[in-house]
């Protein structure tokens, strides 16, 4: 059978929408959040539902053809979608199911993080996320996850319940403590190396409304701001998070206009507790460098969720880079300095994301996700809408990251690297790495998944 005809069958086979390059909506479904990403898949099968992702599996691999598995389409390298391929897109299978008294979570595979805060919220629970309502729940879960609410809760992934999922050979599993738990240990952390994952069922806390925001200082202030919160940061009550990030001030309110587009730095907190308490944990700094402004208050988490999502539209330009961090030490602030004055748009920034308390009393080789012993998570982002600057902010955020990297723990989250090379995802998993390559060759032995951080299967290569 033609590739032609396997497609034209798989139409009458396929409940969702499949979209080819003469179809018109196919240039607006091949683009992924990344506007740098410009790939042409050979078809976009959108999923209804699982018996559609299984019809696409089995479609690929008889007709031979490359699969990119798509959730919300953010990650960085656009690992959502490969030239030629078959995209497999989930974002229709798109449905929050709240459990309260189990405190559990059902999340379809299309979901985004917006999604999931809002039917949570109603019932005064949460899911721990990132701190960007529009990611796909997929992709960041699969990679660890980490956000406002990791110190208390840990990763996402430490709140994976179970996970159905089909495999490359077009069969369906779940996958939890008690069944296939290979398979349970390598989701938690080792992206869509496995299989498509159709389903989430999470572990939800009570989370409702939390003294929440940034605060921003003036870099003549920053080393001294750092240097206070890595002090900070490692004894802090662990409902009390705070991330640091070297940024421009966005030009719209709540900031002042006197302030934007200048480049500060500023910790966005993020406390499970009253306005009282959160007052009494933030007196010392408040009293040691007064913020140039702030903006604390309480506020619904999603609120404080979606709070940067304008900032950051779909189809702006971003280069990525990524480092684990144990301290920050006084000469690793002057660097963090120097790029920051460097900063060449005003859209890029470096986060500092705590990833101690909780995700630090997991064991390196309980999950899959083996950097449990860090203190951040750094990303470097390069970002602005116009093509034109995608050279500038690409260089930027590789001499930040060149600068910062002696300094890291050697790894990095997956998430926040581009397609950086086997040696890189070696690094990133360390001890995990070979058991990771084995449970691929088990589940995965010719390596159909393969658009991804890849692992290789063990029999292949390591
Ligand atoms: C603006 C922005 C802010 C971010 N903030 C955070 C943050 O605060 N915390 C954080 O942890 N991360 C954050 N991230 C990174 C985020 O975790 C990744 O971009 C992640 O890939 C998003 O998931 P996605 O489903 O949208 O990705 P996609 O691009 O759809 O997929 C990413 C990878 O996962 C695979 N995949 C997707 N869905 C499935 C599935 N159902 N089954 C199997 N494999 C699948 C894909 O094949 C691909 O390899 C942020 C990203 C952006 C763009």
């Amino acid at each position: 059978m033609s590739l032609q005809e396997a497609v034209t069958e798989f139409r009458s086979r396929f409940r969702g929408a499949v979209l080819e390059p003469h179809d018109p909506e196919y240039e607006a479904a091949r683009k992924v959040f990344n506007g740098m990403i410009d790939r042409k898949p050979r078809l976009i099968a959108q999923c209804s539902d699982v018996a559609d992702v299984i019809t696409a599996v089995r479609t690929a691999k008889a007709s031979g053809l490359q699969v990119a598995v798509r959730g919300g389409g953010h990650h960085a390298a656009g690992l959502g979608v490969c030239d030629d391929a078959m995209v497999i897109d989930l974002a229709p299978i798109r449905y929050v199911r709240v459990e309260p008294a189990a405190r559990t979570v059902l999340v379809g595979a299309g979901c985004k993080w917006s999604d999931v805060d809002h039917a949570t919220h109603a019932f005064g629970l949460a899911v721990p996320s990132g701190v960007i309502s529009s990611t796909g729940v997929a992709g960041l879960t699969l990679g660890g996850g980490m956000g406002h609410l990791s110190r208390k809760h840990g990763l996402t992934i430490d709140n994976l319940l179970s996970v159905d999922m089909v495999l490359a050979d077009g069969s369906f599993v779940v996958a939890s403590a008690e069944e296939n738990p290979d398979l349970f240990w390598a989701v938690r952390g080792g992206g869509g190396n496995f299989g498509i994952v159709t389903s989430f069922l999470f572990e939800a806390h009570p989370v409702s409304t939390v003294c929440a925001g940034p605060m921003l200082w003036n870099l003549e202030d920053a080393a001294d701001v750092m240097k206070w919160y890595r002090e900070f940061i490692t004894q802090a009550p662990e409902e009390m998070n705070g991330f640091f990030a070297m940024m421009s001030v966005p030009p719209g309110p709540p900031f002042p206009e006197e302030l934007h587009l200048r480049k500060m730095c500023g910790i966005v907190w993020c406390c499970q507790g009253s306005m009282e308490q959160a007052n009494t944990i933030l007196e010392p700094i408040r009293s040691y460098r007064p913020p140039a402004f702030e903006f604390f208050v309480p506020m619904p988490f999603p609120m404080l969720q979606g709070m940067f999502d304008p900032i950051y539209p779909t189809g702006l330009q971003w280069y990525w880079k990524g480092d684990f961090f144990r301290e920050l030490s006084d000469d690793a602030i002057e660097k963090h300095l120097e790029h920051a004055r460097l900063m060449p748009t005003w859209q890029s920034t470096m986060h500092l994301y705590p990833i101690n308390g909780k995700v630090n009393r997991v064991g390196e080789s309980d999950t899959a996700f083996s950097y449990r012993d860090v203190v951040w998570s750094e990303v470097i982002v390069g970002v602005d809408p116009d093509p034109a600057n995608s050279g500038k902010i690409t260089d930027w955020a590789k001499g930040y990251y060149n600068a910062l990297h002696p300094f890291g723990a050697g790894g990095a989250y997956l998430n926040f690297m581009m397609e950086e090379g086997d040696e890189r995802i070696r690094a990133t998993y360390r001890g995990n790495y070979d058991r990771l390559a084995a449970i691929k060759a088990k589940y995965d032995p010719g390596n159909f998944f393969c658009v991804n951080q890849n692992i290789k299967p063990a029999a292949f290569g390591s």
